[in-house]
């Protein structure tokens, strides 16, 4: 596929049914993809896959398993890419974007189609086929994938993010204010440019951190790339706000483009609906337009939904997050401090010779064992302790 430029949609999202209830034990088990068939040369897959982006308009479709999977429902750990005209498949799509409506400034000419993918009994021959029944590698599949998607939504987003911050600057310039004189209408610029930059921040730290694996790829670093995109799942709803905050109310009550060209109101809108005087009211409403389109609009709650589940819901993040950080690493560091007697623990290198407790004993040899705060017992060496100081990321 990558040496005929192919492009894949990347079907992961089961529909899942009753989400309480693990594949196996659904009612109807079509609402997972699963191998419905073992043949001489090749699997025949079955099951639903609810949300792919750019279904239509792809080539083919690489079809993984959303969750981490067991023995008992091994049939569900199945990769494998399939072309999108192979039989057995339908599509069942909505449109990309709002194309041809006047009032979608930016969703008219730029937008994603997301399709139910039904496999009615689809042969998928072995060659394509990257993993199926082997249940023990569906978890590292999934979450090796989400790691990436999730530092690719980090630069999507930031870049939604940066059309807010201007479309924002604009109409505050448009209204006539000027935010080092107006304080509130500052720190709300301020406020979204710290979070657009903050979640950005994790994006540039994740590449930094990245790991070149054995096959070419690289890995983003999964601790940033997951922080980066939890950040941004909850604060795009902040994103929002703000852009709203320092826009005014026009975003949602201006008269559609077809007033626009109207005889009778065009000229008098733009005379009462203009700001300030050196700026034509036409771009203010434009501006007001364009956020309308991207924060107020059906396409403004598809942003938001996309950031806050696209890739995965926050809760995946969080569970990453806590596998993945290395907190053996920084008790270790506590530890070692504590042994220093930082925290006033055996060693007591910090006290004079005779002076360690109130009766005046000989202080104790340095410690050979210790029991560090993870529990488990080990000896105290320098090179531990260069090793505590280390930082857990060195540079790539
Ligand atoms: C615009 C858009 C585009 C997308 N594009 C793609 C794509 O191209 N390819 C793709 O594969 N997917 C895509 N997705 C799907 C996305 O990955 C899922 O939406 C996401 O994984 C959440 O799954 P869900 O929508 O089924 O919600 P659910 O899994 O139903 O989650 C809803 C809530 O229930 C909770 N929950 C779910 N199951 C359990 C459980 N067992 N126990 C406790 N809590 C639970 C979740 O944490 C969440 O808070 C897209 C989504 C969107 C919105």
């Amino acid at each position: 596929m990558l040496d005929a430029d192919l492009t894949l949609g990347v079907a992961m999202t089961d529909a899942k049914g009753d989400r309480s209830k693990r594949r196996g034990a659904q009612d109807n088990p079509d609402v997972y993809v699963h191998v419905a068939q073992r043949r001489p040369d090749g699997i025949v897959i079955r099951g639903t896959k609810a949300i792919v982006t750019g279904a239509p308009y792809v080539h083919g479709l690489l079809v993984m398993p959303c969750r981490t999977v067991t023995a008992d429902d091994a049939d569900f750990a199945v990769a494998c890419a399939v072309l999108v005209d192979a039989p057995g498949i339908t599509m069942v799509a909505r449109p990309a974007g709002h194309p041809g409506e006047r009032a979608a400034t930016f969703s008219s000419r730029y937008g994603q189609s997301t399709a139910v993918v039904i496999f009615d009994d689809v042969f998928v021959p072995w060659e394509p086929v990257f993993l199926e029944a082997e249940y023990e590698l569906g978890g590292t599949l999934t979450t090796t994938y989400a790691t990436h998607h999730w530092h690719s939504c980090i630069g999507a987003r930031a870049g939604f993010g940066d059309l807010l911050i201007c479309a924002g600057a604009l109409m505050i310039e448009a209204n006539g204010l000027d935010p080092n004189v107006h304080g509130h209408i500052r720190e709300a610029m301020v406020e979204l440019i710290t979070i657009v930059e903050g979640f950005y921040a994790c994006g540039v730290t994740a590449s930094t951190y990245a790991a070149a694996e054995p096959s070419g790829t690289v890995t983003p670093d999964a601790v940033f790339a997951n922080i980066g995109k939890l950040l941004l799942a909850n604060q795009i709803y902040d994103m929002h706000r703000l852009a709203h905050y320092v826009s005014g109310g026009l975003v949602v009550a201006l008269p559609g483009p077809e007033e626009d060209h109207d005889p009778v109101t065009t000229a008098a809108l733009a005379a009462v609906l203009g700001g300030r005087d050196d700026i034509p009211a036409r771009q203010r409403l434009e501006v007001s337009r364009l956020i309308e389109d991207l924060t107020a609009s059906y396409q403004g709650g598809w942003y938001s939904i996309i950031s806050l589940h696209g890739g995965g819901s926050p809760e995946a993040m969080k569970r990453e997050i806590w596998r993945q950080y290395p907190i053996a690493e920084k008790t270790e560091l506590v530890a070692n401090l504590i042994d220093r007697g930082a925290a006033g623990g055996r060693q007591r290198s910090t006290r004079q010779p005779g002076k360690c407790c109130a009766t005046g004993c000989q202080p104790p040899p340095p410690p050979t064992e210790h029991r560090a705060l993870s529990g488990a017992p080990r000896t105290t060496t320098t090179t531990d302790h260069a090793a505590a100081a280390t930082p857990r990321r060195g540079p790539p």
